[in-house]
């Protein structure tokens, strides 16, 4: 059979199905290649589309030499060595590839704590799905948006089709190989609450994109044997203003005061590391454990001395602000005798020499160890008015459990790969206990052009 009669498709165009789609069609071997999206086209890019997209590079052509052992040790030594060996090995061929595709990568600033080194690509999120959709459409993509992919249809252990729901109608489209790419399952209410239990189905979206993302390529690959893998009680979540309405108003500065439940008592160590290493218990614990699942940063007037601080806010609505503490908490609806106890106990700790402070790392000014949960850095005493005070809850970002897929980007069935079915991005397992630091999307435009290339190679050798 000539490959001009062959048929790919990408499912989703976010980062992963982006680099997958282009990396096939410029593969030039004739498989016509075609992206489909649930979203319509203004609102497609799932969380890409919304993401700064840190990405954790030395600079576009290097990797850190401790690369492979953060992520495993991120990964408490349970995610594949292989996987991410692959990932650091390709990542800088990829990043130089995305770049060729007219994305410029400058070096950012971060938001206060300083961390591993990492590039982002200028514009964002927003410029990778612009670009890449430009490149991919040159390349020969065909787009199609409003379209719904529901389940893979097979002769025998070949793909034949996929089944959408292109705008209301339903009908299989012929595909002799797939590349799922539709994310995770955050945007599912039922499915988060039965991985992450009761609350989970009302824990805010960090942005708009993740309600496309709802389980639905995990289920597809799963309904043809399809082995699961990742943390399915892992996702990543980070601390947001109750009260904004924007995407992804994060509020990083809570290190650096301290943060009470609706009682005004305290529940964690807000200094127990930089904030990219403390913000998704911080999230899930005020989803999942505190009364009201709502919390409040305290802060005083110091903050505003913190050089960069703004950074670390991305909220538009200003805090609540007041010059007792008894004013703010009535501000805020924090009872205000807890909160006065709270802080006097807290004050009472800050023992250590202030001029130790440094919100860039871990400064080690912690206090005193009668302090219940303790505070390991950042503490100086909250005593200079104005008092500040953000509510905050935790929302979800991505999930991840997902499906077992090789370095080649195969998805597994009882450890062999599916002929023809690949997937890339947030839809595959492989995070566990907590998210590696700018990684989500580097390791989509990865393995997403290697899903491109390989689904190619299949099908030029079927
Ligand atoms: C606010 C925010 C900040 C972030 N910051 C960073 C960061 O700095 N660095 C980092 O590495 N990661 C970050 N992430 C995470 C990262 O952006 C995502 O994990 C990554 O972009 C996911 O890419 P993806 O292609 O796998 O999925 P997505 O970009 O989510 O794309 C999935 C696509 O699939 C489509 N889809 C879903 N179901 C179907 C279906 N049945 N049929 C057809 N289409 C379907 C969706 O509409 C969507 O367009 C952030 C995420 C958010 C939301």
């Amino acid at each position: 059979m000539g490959n001009s009669s062959k048929n790919l498709i990408v499912v989703g165009q976010g980062a992963a199905g982006l680099a997958a789609a282009l990396a096939a069609a410029q593969a030039g071997s004739g498989v016509h290649v075609t992206l489909v999206d649930k979203a319509a086209e203004d609102e497609a890019g799932g969380n890409t589309r919304w993401s700064p997209s840190y990405m954790r590079m030395a600079a576009v052509d290097k990797v850190e030499p401790s690369f492979v052992h953060d992520m495993l040790a991120a990964t408490k030594y349970q995610g594949d060595e292989t996987y991410f060996a692959t990932l650091a090995h390709h990542a800088p061929a990829t990043c130089k590839w995305i770049a060729a595709q007219g994305i410029e990568f400058i070096q950012p600033t971060y938001y206060l704590a300083k961390g591993p080194p990492r590039i982002q690509p200028l514009g964002g999120g927003p410029a990778v799905v612009k670009q890449l959709t430009l490149a991919a459409k040159k390349a020969g993509v065909e787009f199609r948006y409003g379209c719904t992919a529901l389940a893979i249809a097979r002769e025998d252990d070949r793909i034949t089709g996929l089944e959408i729901d292109g705008n209301g109608k339903h009908e299989t489209l012929p595909a002799d190989a797939v590349i799922l790419c539709s994310g995770g399952f955050e945007g599912d209410g039922a499915k988060m609450r039965e991985h992450f239990g009761e609350g989970a189905e009302v824990m805010r979206l960090i942005s708009p994109g993740g309600k496309f993302n709802t389980g639905d390529g995990i289920k597809m690959a799963m309904d043809l044997g399809a082995e699961g893998s990742g943390d399915w009680g892992g996702m990543h979540a980070e601390p947001v203003d109750a009260r904004s309405k924007n995407s992804a108003p994060v509020v990083l500065v809570y290190p650096y005061g301290i943060v009470v439940d609706k009682n005004g008592q305290r529940f964690f160590d807000e200094g127990g590391g930089l904030v990219h290493e403390t913000w998704e218990w911080f999230a899930r614990d005020m989803q999942f454990k505190t009364p009201g699942r709502i919390a409040f940063a305290i802060l005083d007037s110091r903050l505003l001395s913190i050089e960069g601080y703004e950074r670390a806010i991305r909220s538009e609505v200003p805090p609540a602000r007041a010059d007792t503490l008894a004013e703010l908490a009535t501000l805020i609806g924090v009872d205000a005798e807890g909160l006065a106890r709270t802080v006097a106990t807290y004050n009472a700790t800050c023992t250590g020499d202030p001029a130790k402070f440094d919100a860039t790392r871990c400064d080690g000014l912690k206090a005193g160890a009668q302090l219940a949960p303790p505070k390991s850095n950042w503490a100086r005493a909250i005593s200079e008015p104005p008092f500040l005070a953000y509510p905050l809850v935790g929302a979800v970002a991505y999930t991840f459990g997902g499906l077992a897929t090789d370095e080649r980007a195969r998805v597994l069935r009882a450890g062999s790969p599916i002929p023809g079915l690949y997937a890339a991005g947030e839809i595959t397992g492989h995070f566990y206990a907590t998210a590696p630091n700018a990684v989500s999307v580097l390791r989509a435009f990865v393995f997403g052009r290697i899903a491109g290339v390989e689904a190619i190679s299949f099908l030029q050798a079927s």
